[in-house]
C-alpha cells in the first residue's frame, strides 16, 4: 500500500492502534499453564468486538493447500512462525513464545509480532530476544524514502552477526496495507543499497527472525503451516508495521517492543 491521502493514513493508524491493543491484551495473559488456544480465542473476540476482521483466519498463501485456521500464530521454542494454536497445549516455564497477529480495519491490513519468555527463562533466551529487538529497531531506521530493501536486510544481518545468531533467508518482511502480503519482500539479510528502493507513503511489515546457533535452515511441520528450525534450536520474531516517509519512519503498531 502507498498511502496517498489523510483518509488512508487515519485508517492505517487506527488499524495499528487496534492491533497493538489486541496483542498487548494477549501478552498480558501469558503465564505458565495458560492454554495457547485461549490466547487465540481472546485475540479473536477482541478483534471481532472491535468491528474488525482477523486477517490470518482463513488466509491461504499461494502454494498452501489449505486456509490458516486461527486468528493468532503462536510459535513456541523451535517453532519459527505460523505456529497453529493447538488444543491442549499449555505454556510452560521458560518457553520462548512468539505471537503474531494481523487484522483488517476499514479495509487496511496491519501485521505485528512479539516474542516473550514464559516465566523466568534463561540467559540465552534473553540474549536472543534482546538481539532480535535491536535488529528490528535498527532495521526500522531504514524505512525511509530512498533507502532500499537491502539496507533493511543488512541492518538485520549485522545485528544477528554481532550477537552470534542467524536469520533464515526464506522468511522476512513484506509490503502490507491493501493485502496480508504485498511486494516488496524484505529479506532479513542483504547488501547496503541493494534491492528495491523504498518510496514515501509505502507501508511495510518489517520482521526480523532470529535462531540460536549457526543453522538457519527451516522445515515445515506436519500441520502444513508451522515452520520449525531444522536444528531444533529456539527462534524469536519481532514485527512492526511502519509507514515510510522522507524523514523519520512512523511506527503504525507502536510503541516499540520492550
Ligand atoms: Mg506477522
Ligand atoms: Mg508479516
Amino acid at each position: 500500500m502507498i498511502v496517498t491521502d489523510d483518509t488512508q493514513r487515519e485508517a492505517l493508524f487506527a488499524a495499528g492502534k487496534r492491533l497493538r491493543a489486541v496483542l498487548d491484551a494477549v501478552l498480558a495473559r501469558v503465564a505458565v499453564g495458560v492454554l495457547v488456544k485461549s490466547l487465540d480465542a481472546l485475540a479473536h473476540t477482541l478483534i471481532i468486538d472491535g468491528g474488525d476482521t482477523p486477517s490470518f483466519l482463513g488466509y491461504q498463501p499461494l502454494g498452501m493447500a489449505k486456509q490458516y485456521p486461527a486468528t493468532l500464530c503462536v510459535s513456541l521454542n523451535d517453532a519459527v512462525v505460523h505456529g497453529v494454536p493447538q488444543e491442549g497445549v499449555a505454556l510452560q516455564e521458560g518457553d520462548v513464545l512468539s505471537v503474531d497477529c494481523g487484522l483488517v480495519h476499514k479495509g487496511v491490513f496491519v501485521d505485528a509480532a512479539c516474542t516473550v519468555i514464559v516465566g523466568e527463562g534463561d540467559d540465552q533466551a534473553r540474549a536472543l530476544l534482546e538481539a532480535n529487538r535491536k535488529a528490528l529497531r535498527y532495521a526500522l531506521v531504514f524505512a525511509r524514502a530512498g533507502a532500499t530493501t537491502g539496507d533493511i536486510g543488512n541492518a538485520v544481518e549485522t545485528v544477528a552477526q554481532e550477537y552470534g545468531f542467524v536469520a533464515p533467508p526464506e522468511l522476512g518482511g513484506h509490503g502490507v496495507g491493501n493485502a496480508q502480503h504485498e511486494e516488496p519482500f524484505l529479506p532479513n539479510l542483504g547488501d547496503p543499497g541493494g534491492g528495491e528502493t523504498l518510496q514515501e507513503g509505502q507501508v511495510l511489515a518489517i520482521e526480523p527472525i532470529f535462531f540460536e546457533g549457526e543453522d538457519s535452515q527451516i522445515v515445515t511441520a506436519d500441520d502444513g503451516f508451522t515452520y520449525r528450525t531444522m536444528s531444533g534450536k529456539r527462534s524469536s520474531h519481532f514485527e512492526h508495521t511502519v509507514l515510510v516517509t522522507e524523514e523519520t519512519p512512523v511506527l503504525v503498531t507502536g510503541p516499540m517492543w520492550e
